[in-house]
């Protein structure tokens, strides 16, 4: 498998635990790999396997028309490929930047990118590396729908799910962070959250996840969830019907709070939760839906 123009040679700056899998994939998929790692004993078995180590980043970015950097942080990736020699040496290339950033930082990339000549893609990795060449891998892309497309077949190797998520170039990042950044750790807060309310009080934690897993997700949080986004999207939240107003939510959250105090546990979660419900009845949101509480937070803490 090559690139759109039947490139083979890619080079992968970073050879850490998540550059590593990239790179391995790559070579199991027919791919010419060279690698630059600052720990050059890291790259010993991807050398077994295959990969050409270069000695340097600038030895690395001239080995291939398309560059893939996963590094720890925005500030190394800047360090290794916005200065000295390599600069000038990545004009003409695609970069397929992997290295977790924030949204301010991709934009500053691809404003780098542009004034260097480099056609950059933004990528997003919402997986582990053991995830790296399977179907449940995925990788979030945005900036140019071309340069997307033309690197294609080198993006299929890397995941079993490769989504273009826009050509604005901050949105990979946006969404990387409201997902692996938010939901997941909030997410899970939520159910250790639950799960001090279950072993204080003797209930089963396997009968708790099941609930989750069969009825929970599929049918409450889901439903709350895809009526959120158009409640969102138009800034309107009355309730209508087949649910619960918020009014109706308050008692029972005050109930779970005394419950998370009778049971002798850190309540604060329970308290943080109730505070904005409580404080969206107060702007007059009693008659909506939970969403309503988008208005709080989508503004400043006051
Ligand atoms: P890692 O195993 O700690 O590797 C970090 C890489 O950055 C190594 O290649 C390391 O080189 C290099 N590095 C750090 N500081 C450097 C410096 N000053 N100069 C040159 N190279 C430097 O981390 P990782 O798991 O591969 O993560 C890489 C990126 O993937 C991160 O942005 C991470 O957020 C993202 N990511 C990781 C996962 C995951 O599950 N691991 C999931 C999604 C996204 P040395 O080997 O010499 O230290």
């Amino acid at each position: 498998m090559a690139d759109r123009s039947g490139n083979k040679n890619v080079s992968v700056i970073g050879l850490g635990e998540m550059g590593a899998a990239l790179a391995r994939v790559l070579l199991a998929n027919g791919f010419s790999v060279t690698g630059w790692n600052r720990s050059a004993e890291k790259a010993e078995r991807l050398k077994s396997e295959g990969l050409q180590f270069a000695a340097t980043v600038l030895e690395a970015v001239t080995a291939s028309p398309v560059v893939i950097a996963c590094v720890s942080d925005y500030p190394t990736l800047t360090a290794l490929l916005h200065g000295g020699d390599v600069a000038p040496a990545m004009s003409g290339k695609t970069l397929i930047q992997l290295t977790t950033r924030t949204p301010a930082e991709a934009r500053s990339g691809a404003a780098w990118a542009e004034a260097a000549n480099v056609a950059c893609l933004e990528g997003a990795i919402q997986a582990y590396p053991m995830h790296i060449g399977t179907a449940e891998g995925s990788v979030l892309y945005s900036g140019s729908r071309t340069t997307f497309e033309a690197v294609r077949p080198i993006l299929n190797a890397l995941t079993g799910q490769v989504i273009h998520v826009g050509e604005q170039v901050g949105s990979a990042a946006a969404l990387d962070f409201a997902l692996a950044g938010t939901v997941v750790p909030g997410a899970t807060m939520a159910f250790l959250q639950g799960a001090a309310i279950c072993k204080a009080e003797g209930a089963p934690l396997d009968t708790f996840l099941a609930m989750i897993e069969s009825s929970v997700i599929p049918g409450l949080l889901l439903s709350t969830l895809r009526a959120s986004v158009p409640m969102i999207e138009s800034h309107t939240y009355a309730y209508s019907g087949g649910g619960a107003p918020l009014d109706a939510w308050v008692p029972g959250l005050q109930m779970t709070l005394q419950a998370a105090r009778d049971a002798g546990i850190n309540p604060r979660w329970n308290e943080f939760v109730l505070e904005h419900l409580q404080r969206a009845v107060a702007d007059g949101h009693g008659q909506g839906e939970l969403a309503a509480i988008f208005e709080q937070l989508r503004q400043p803490a006051t």
